[in-house]
């Protein structure tokens, strides 16, 4: 058995479990109440900012807790568009984002009147910050670009378009969902304005995310209610949750340079075993500038989708794309972008390891894989 599912979601820590556990019951109190049971609730809630906020580089006070990494990217870019309509309404995007931000962008294109910019991308997936600079018109209020890839892995140089945007005095967002606990972030030195993150990608909770929002940024709330988050975010707060996803940022910020080279490592030893030993296969995304734990290959003239059910016969989980479009057989739209090729974009395959693999997972995965696709390519009408 052997979990290669990671981009996809973690397993919760030991540790980030431990510290959830009282906040069922024995301190169950509502953070907001101004009686006991509020008070432990209240000042873990604020450890915990503290935690993500260490791990971004920012102060506490700009960390505002959502339900995950598709809340954070909503937030962001209808949070920003309703704010500052009435300056402009364009926003600058690219077509490999996650669908949180795509479809977000066009619900405001569709509804509401705003002109989104999508950029393509080089071979490697990623977006020349130059062009960021020339799509921004004195009617653009956001750009949005993410971090790293979820499929491929392939990590953009947003410091480089940090700088693009201020200098043109535009609010830039960066969707750092799969980067947050696997590579190092400061978001200084990156430049941004605004980074969604989410908790069940590094080892802490489902349902659990946060947004980072620089002091001073215009950002309209999107689910009104009570004061809770300052006003930016209402509703109960879910401090079990909460609690999880402080716990997962310091254990990721302790662990981060360790276990980035060690995935690293694993993830060049799995390619090089791919390459050696099976014949016309393709790497996927930034041979240098990826994440650490994300290798996607192209096994053209098979489809991707019986590779997976084959390895998970055999207990490999893998994926073909990223986990929401596994279910639609089209090729992956970020893929497409990229310029692979249809027969090339059916049959690639997303191992993205964690850090509980080891290189014994990887030798006993690589006694499977040469056979199925040999197998399937036989049989493959493509
Ligand atoms: N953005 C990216 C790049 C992702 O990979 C994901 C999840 O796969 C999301 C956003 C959505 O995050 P969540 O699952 O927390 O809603």
């Amino acid at each position: 058995m052997a979990y290669f599912d990671h981009n996809a979601t973690t397993p919760v820590r030991e540790s980030v479990l431990e510290a959830m556990r009282p906040y069922f019951r024995e301190r169950f109190g509502n953070s907001s109440s101004v009686h006991a049971y509020g008070r432990d609730p209240r000042e873990k809630k604020e450890e915990a900012r503290e935690q993500v906020a260490a791990l971004l580089g920012c102060a506490a006070g700009e960390v505002v807790f959502t339900s995950g990494g598709t809340e954070s990217d909503n937030a962001a870019i209808k949070g920003v568009f309703f704010a500052l309509r009435e300056k402009g309404r364009h926003i600058v995007t690219t077509a490999v984002e996650h669908h949180a931000v795509l479809h977000s962008c066009r619900y405001l294109e569709e509804r509401f009147g705003c002109r989104v910019s999508c950029l393509p991308v080089d071979g490697n997936g990623l977006v020349d910050p130059e062009a960021v600079g020339a799509a921004i018109t004195p009617e653009t209020v956001l750009v949005t670009v993410m971090m790293a890839n979820n499929e491929t892995g392939s990590v953009n140089a947003i410091a480089d378009i940090g700088k693009v945007t201020r200098a043109q005095g535009v609010l830039f967002h960066t969707d750092a969902v799969q980067a947050v606990g696997k590579i190092p972030i400061d978001v200084n030195d990156l430049g941004v304005d605004l980074l969604s993150l989410s908790g069940h990608k590094f080892y802490g909770p489902k349902g659990m995310g946060a947004l980072y929002v620089r002091t001073g940024t215009s950002l309209d709330p999107i689910v009104h209610g009570g004061g809770h988050e300052g006003g930016r975010r209402a509703g109960t707060e879910n401090i079990p949750g909460i609690v999880g996803l402080g716990q997962a940022a310091e254990s990721a910020r302790v662990e981060l340079e360790e276990e980035r080279k060690r995935q690293e490592d694993l993830r060049d030893y799995f390619w090089r075993r791919i390459d050696e030993s099976i014949p016309d296969v393709r790497l996927n995304g930034h041979p240098t500038m990826r994440l650490p734990n994300t290798l996607n290959v192209s096994f053209p003239r098979l489809e991707g989708e019986s590779a997976l059910l084959m390895l998970d016969n055999s207990g490999v989980a893998i994926s073909t794309g990223s986990a929401c479009s596994s279910e639609e057989l089209e090729p992956s739209h970020v893929l497409t972008a990229m310029g692979v090729d249809n027969l090339s974009a059916r049959g690639a395959l997303r191992f993205s390891l964690g850090r509980e693999n080891t290189r014994e997972e990887i030798d006993a995965a690589m006694e499977l894989l040469p056979g199925i696709i040999a197998r399937l390519r036989e049989m493959s009408p493509l």
